[in-house]
């Protein structure tokens, strides 16, 4: 088995059934987002790696729920922590190497390329599985640009840009990638399928919020009621804002949206 997926006990409605860990390769593998930092989940993954030394922990990002163990599984392993550059909150006392966009890292079941995809996370990348087996070529390690099963991803202020994020769609789709495997639900076997429902979710997100605008200015809270009404399940109220304040952003950024005293207006109306 070249790739190896190893789900923790973290299931939330953020997290949906937990956070996977993926291991790619057998006898110099990589582990990808090693997770929470739960005993049993660490110890999965140590057992999994059946006695071979990582050669490197991944972190998609550095949000904790996929980076908190990284740290105990340096302690029991030696291999390096390995993100890239940019994050708010810095992992800087686990991370031993930064990855840089496009490096190609290789493992004995094909090589990992890095693609930087900001927008979830400003530090975020994926991981493009090449020249190995080829059940796996073109597979996509997607950490949390997408959630399987969803047809969203979390995408808030102040780490998350909705700008970014739709250009990292647009940048993974060029890279025209199979398999989708994402830390958040099932795996997603039509990726550039994936792709395109994920555009055309956001796509009329971001008109539903012009159309809510249309009704009048209105401050962010005013909005979520007047774009997700009464399906919004209380316990997701807090992402829905943030989803809200990204797409406002990504309005003004593009000259469609201006505030004045907290609430937000048309740039034509
Ligand atoms: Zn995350």
């Amino acid at each position: 088995m070249m790739l190896q997926t190893i789900l923790a006990p973290n299931a939330s409605p953020m997290t949906l059934d937990g956070t996977r860990t993926f291991i790619v390769g057998r006898e110099r593998p990589v582990v990808i987002d090693p997770g929470p930092d739960d005993p049993s989940h660490l110890d999965a993954i140590v057992a999994a790696l059946n006695g071979h030394a990582p050669i490197a922990i991944l972190l998609t990002h550095g949000h904790t729920d996929h980076s908190a163990s990284a740290g105990l599984l340096f302690a029991r392993t030696g291999a390096p922590v390995r993100m890239a550059r940019g994050a708010l909150v810095p992992l800087q006392e686990v991370v031993t190497e930064w990855i840089e966009d496009g490096e190609r890292i290789e493992t004995d079941a094909g090589a990992l390329l890095a693609v930087a995809t900001p927008g979830h996370a400003p530090e975020h990348v994926c991981f493009l599985w090449t020249d190995g087996p080829a059940e796996h070529e073109g597979a996509l390690i997607a950490g949390d640009m997408f959630m399987g099963g969803a047809v969203t991803t979390l995408v808030a202020p102040p780490e998350g840009s909705l700008t970014d994020y739709l250009a990292s769609l647009d940048r993974l789709e060029a890279l025209r990638p199979g398999a989708i495997h994402p830390a958040h639900g099932p795996a997603i076997a039509d990726g550039m399928e994936a792709i395109r429902r994920y555009r055309a979710h956001r796509a009329e997100r971001i008109e539903q919020v012009v159309r809510a605008l249309r009704q009048g200015p209105a401050a962010p809270g005013e909005l979520i009621d007047r774009v997700y009404g009464a399906e919004l399940h209380p316990g997701l109220r807090g992402a829905a804002e943030g989803s809200l304040r990204a797409i406002l952003s990504h309005l003004a950024g593009a000259g469609r949206v201006r505030a004045s005293g907290g609430r937000h207006h048309l740039t034509d109306s």
